[in-house]
Parts: C-alpha cells; sequence; structure tokens
C-alpha cells in the first residue's frame, strides 16, 4: 500500500481566504495542497458581476467565477495542488495533521481552515433556480445592479435592515417582508429603517415562492393574520435571513463559538496550536472578498512562520 500523500501545508476551502493562503505559502516554497468543496471558488463564485474588488473590474466587467478562476490559476502558478474533494474529518496535532477526504487521507504538517459559511435559505420555489439572476443573498455585491428598480428583503435581524437601508441608495424602493411584527434587529436599527421613506413593510408576512422565468419578476407572499396571498411584482429578492458557517466537520477539534464559528485571534490562529482559520468561517462582520482575502494572507503568513521555525 503506497503511504498517505503529504504536504506541508493543507488548505480546507478554495474560497477567497483559501486561495490567497495557497498563494502565499506556495509561493514561499511550501508543498501546499488545497481541498476545494462543494462550492468551488467559495461565495463569490455565487456572484454575478464584481466592482468593489480594487484594480478588477476597472475597465471591463468581471464576473465573480472570473476571479474565482484568477484565485486559482495564481495559487496554481506557484505550485499548489488543489484537490476536489470534501474534508470529512480532521484530526491530530501539528506536524502530523490527518485530513480525511472523500479522495482519501492527507497528512500535514500545519492546517489551514476556510470552508466559508452558507447563507440560510428559505427553501421555496424558485430560490435556488433564480439564484444571481434576480436572488441574492448579498446587498453589498449586487445591489448596485438594481438602480431605480424596486427590491424585496426578507428577513427582520440586523442584517436584513441593515442591507434593506443599505439598498435604498440604490433602489426605487425597498419592501421588507418579515414574519411578524416585532423585530430580532436592534431597536436603534429598526428605528432607523422605519423612519425611511425608501422602505415599505409587510409584516406578518412569508414568501411562498419566487416568480419569474430565469429572471426574478415577483415574489408570492402570504399575509399570515388574514392567510391572504399576494403576487408581489419585483425585479430583485435579497435573503438575510441568517448564515451558517461550514464548520461541522471542526467540531471537537478547534473552538467554535455558540453560532458555530472558528474562534480565533487577531494572528488568525485558532484554539489548536497548528491550525489557522481565514473567510466566512471566522467572520461574523464583514463578509467581503477583500477582507477573506487578506484574513487569509494572515493565516498564511503566520503558518509559513511556523513551519520555519518548528
Ligand atoms: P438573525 O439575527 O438570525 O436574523 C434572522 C432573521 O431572519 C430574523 O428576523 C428571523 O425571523 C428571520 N428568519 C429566520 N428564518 C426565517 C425563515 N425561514 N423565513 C423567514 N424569515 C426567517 O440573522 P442576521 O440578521 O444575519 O444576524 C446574525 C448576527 O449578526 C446577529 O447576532 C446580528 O445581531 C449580527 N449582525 C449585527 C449587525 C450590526 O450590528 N449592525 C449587522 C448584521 C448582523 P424571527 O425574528 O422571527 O426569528
Amino acid at each position: 500500500m503506497s503511504p498517505n500523500p503529504q504536504a506541508d501545508l493543507a488548505i480546507v476551502g478554495g474560497g477567497a481566504a483559501g486561495m490567497a493562503a495557497a498563494l502565499y505559502s506556495s509561493r514561499a516554497t511550501l508543498n501546499v495542497v488545497l481541498f476545494e468543496g462543494a462550492t468551488p471558488g467559495g461565495q463569490i463564485a455565487l456572484t454575478d458581476e464584481v466592482e468593489n474588488y480594487p484594480g478588477l473590474g476597472v475597465e471591463e466587467p468581471i464576473t465573480g467565477p472570473e476571479i474565482a478562476g484568477l484565485f486559482q490559476q495564481h495559487a496554481e502558478k506557484f505550485g499548489t495542488k488543489v484537490e476536489y474533494a470534501l474534508v470529512e474529518k480532521v484530526s491530530g496535532k501539528a506536524g502530523a495533521f490527518s485530513l480525511e477526504t472523500t479522495a482519501g487521507v492527507w497528512v500535514a504538517r500545519a492546517l489551514m481552515v476556510a470552508p466559508g459559511s452558507s447563507a440560510r435559505a428559505i427553501g421555496i420555489p424558485g430560490e435556488k433556480e433564480m439564484m444571481g439572476r434576480g436572488v441574492s443573498t448579498c446587498a453589498t455585491c449586487d445591489g448596485p445592479f438594481f438602480r431605480g428598480r424596486e427590491v424585496v428583503v426578507i428577513g427582520g435581524g440586523d442584517s436584513a435592515l441593515q442591507e434593506a437601508l443599505f439598498l435604498t441608495k440604490f433602489a426605487s424602493k425597498v419592501t421588507v417582508v418579515h414574519r411578524r411584527q416585532g423585530f430580532s434587529a436592534s431597536t436603534a436599527l429598526v428605528k432607523r429603517a422605519q423612519a425611511h421613506d425608501g422602505i415599505d413593510w409587510k409584516l406578518d408576512c412569508v414568501p411562498e415562492a419566487i416568480l419569474g422565468e430565469g429572471v426574478v419578476e415577483g415574489v408570492r407572499i402570504r399575509h399570515l393574520p388574514s392567510d391572504t396571498v399576494e403576487d408581489f411584482v419585483t425585479s430583485g429578492v435579497f435573503i438575510f435571513i441568517g448564515h451558517t458557517p461550514n464548520t461541522a466537520f471542526l467540531q471537537g477539534f478547534v473552538d467554535l463559538d455558540a453560532s458555530g464559528y472558528v474562534v480565533v485571534n487577531r494572528d488568525q490562529a485558532t484554539s489548536r496550536s497548528g491550525v489557522w482559520a481565514a473567510g466566512d468561517c471566522a467572520d461574523h462582520q464583514y463578509k467581503q472578498l477583500i477582507t477573506s482575502a487578506g484574513d487569509g494572507v494572515k493565516a498564511a503568513l503566520n503558518a509559513i512562520h511556523f513551519l520555519e521555525t518548528h
């Protein structure tokens, strides 16, 4: 039997954080393997046009998948080996981590986890089919495409109201659809949103289907107290009903917070020596392409230093 393949650094996740870390660490001549999971390229690969990554898309528009492809090409140029496999279990300690993957077992001296997070889906017809074609989970990414058009925001938490306020910069009207009268968002945010002329409210309402032929044309909404249904015309549906970090496989291996995010310090180090985390799996707040890439680089620089000194 041949021995398990080995790497200096194994990176779990091929989004911005993982690819930026792979670029830096393979350029520093480490032997790097990166595992691409169920969403190759990460969240950005689900985004159409990207306008907010410095230096990209200035002359010609650039899409999320194009950027994800460039990130990968750049990491591979310096020798990163990309494995298309899911990492199901990690164990071991610094110097000898073991990764059980759908492509067999790998051994690595150090580990970086960047498995991202998944926007929670409502699970209604049309939602998955029209993701990126009028359905979005990122106002910063997609809001500018709805200049002068009407959009709907689903949710009543901080994200929903904050993003609804952000969307008023572009949309001619933002309608917040929320399943009850009260909000889980902070009182200050609720007051600001309620005072905004550009925001309408459909409370005690749940979305039942996203309507449209290939692109969003409306949303079917049920008003719970009256049990009546309305087909509300809109060209955009922004869903903010929370995120779930993809960290189930890390349970018991590194510290996670109550919401499942990996706990990291300012060096992106986790509770386990030799393991770093970056990107959406460890970031409650920013979740931007550039901040994920930046945190990935911090993790890589620290991993490089660790491997040089241990
Ligand atoms: P969240 O606080 O969990 O809110 C999710 C919202 O979606 C709630 O209003 C919830 O309704 C609703 N919802 C959940 N499942 C739903 C479903 N199946 N159908 C329809 N609606 C559904 O998530 P979040 O807003 O993403 O915030 C996550 C964390 O980040 C929170 O701790 C938040 O405070 C924090 N955050 C803070 C800021 C800020 O401080 N500016 C900004 C963004 C996020 P119910 O209320 O009825 O459960």
